[in-house]
């Protein structure tokens, strides 16, 4: 009897990722910069009719946002999983926002590999 309950709260939880989007801080470690941006992946509550892939070009130096239409949500992911979402700016390839690249990317501010990645739960809009 465990394992279908088990399923089910794993299949909610992925469900509700998947619907809510997941939102983290990224603030920078120098005290002289103070950069703080917000990092979210998925769907946003004022925009629900979009998936969005929130990204980091090396080339560019900054944070930059893919939207997609929600029906389209799925080409996007695949690209992300392929590492192939081009820069809206400069058309290279957008760097996965995750905990360990987070370290290596420049400061947009500062230029300096101080950023650090935080979880907070919630929606973004
Ligand atoms: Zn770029
Ligand atoms: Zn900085």
């Amino acid at each position: 009897m465990k394992k279908p309950a088990l399923t089910a709260l794993f299949l909610c939880l992925l469900l509700g990722t998947a619907l809510a989007g997941s939102i983290w801080h990224i603030s920078c470690e120098n005290p002289a910069c103070n950069y703080k941006i917000d990092h979210y992946q998925g769907r946003g509550k004022a925009t629900p009719q979009e998936y969005k892939y929130h990204g980091y070009c090396l080339q560019c130096r900054q944070f930059c946002t893919v939207a997609v239409p929600w029906t389209d949500r799925q080409k996007l992911i695949a690209l992300g999983e392929q590492g192939k979402i081009p820069c809206p700016k400069c058309q290279k390839y957008l760097k996965e926002v995750d905990e360990d690249a987070i370290a290596t990317f420049p400061c947009p501010k500062c230029g300096q590999k101080t950023l650090k990645k935080s979880p907070v739960s919630g929606r973004f809009d």
